[in-house]
């Protein structure tokens, strides 16, 4: 976290279908506590700004298209934050009726959060590592896909260990 960072990120966060859980936390990560304006972050309103989008909550058959909207309006190059297991898989609202399931669904996602919520901390190591993400589209770099958290409230099994596949057969 120590790490410098050469321009300041500035930061929108959308709510695609939050149980408002993980906003409170990012909410918490601008106060003095957390206070992660130090690192130069800056929240901002207009997606226009914007350099990093934070997204919390499931993608559903209505706010996808705000999403894209959202996205859309951003310059290149930019980055998106999946804050919480809720816009890595749908989470707990996967098996809903309206769900389509993760941000990563309807727009490329650079970095998740594990978490629900994930705690400040992680998030402004989320935030920390979208900045160096940024840092190398600006260069004209390749940026490796992000990992999806294992470990998942509900949505995709993960595979079976090597072990227990071959204990099966
Ligand atoms: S990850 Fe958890 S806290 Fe965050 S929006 Fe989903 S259910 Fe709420």
């Amino acid at each position: 976290m120590s790490k410098a960072i050469s321009k300041s990120p500035w930061v929108v966060h959308f709510n695609c279908n939050s149980c408002n859980g993980c906003d409170i936390e990012f909410l918490a990560c601008l106060t003095p506590t957390y206070d992660v304006e130090r690192f130069g972050v800056l929240h901002v309103g207009n997606p226009k700004h914007a350099d990093v989008l934070v997204v919390t909550g499931s993608v559903n058959l209505r706010n996808r298209h705000v999403l894209k909207n959202v996205y859309d309006q951003m310059p290149d190059p930019k980055v998106v934050v999946a804050m919480g297991i809720c816009p890595a898989t749908g989470g707990i609202f996967a098996d809903c009726y309206n769900v389509v399931g993760g941000v990563g669904s309807v727009i490329p996602v650079d970095v998740h959060v594990p978490g629900c919520p994930p705690r400040p901390e992680a998030m402004i190591d989320g935030i920390i590592e979208a900045v160096g993400i940024l840092e190398k589209k600006r260069a004209g770099l390749a940026v490796d896909p992000p990992l999806l958290p294992v470990k998942t409230v509900k949505g995709p099994a993960p595979a079976p260990a090597p072990q227990e596949a071959s204990e099966k057969n």
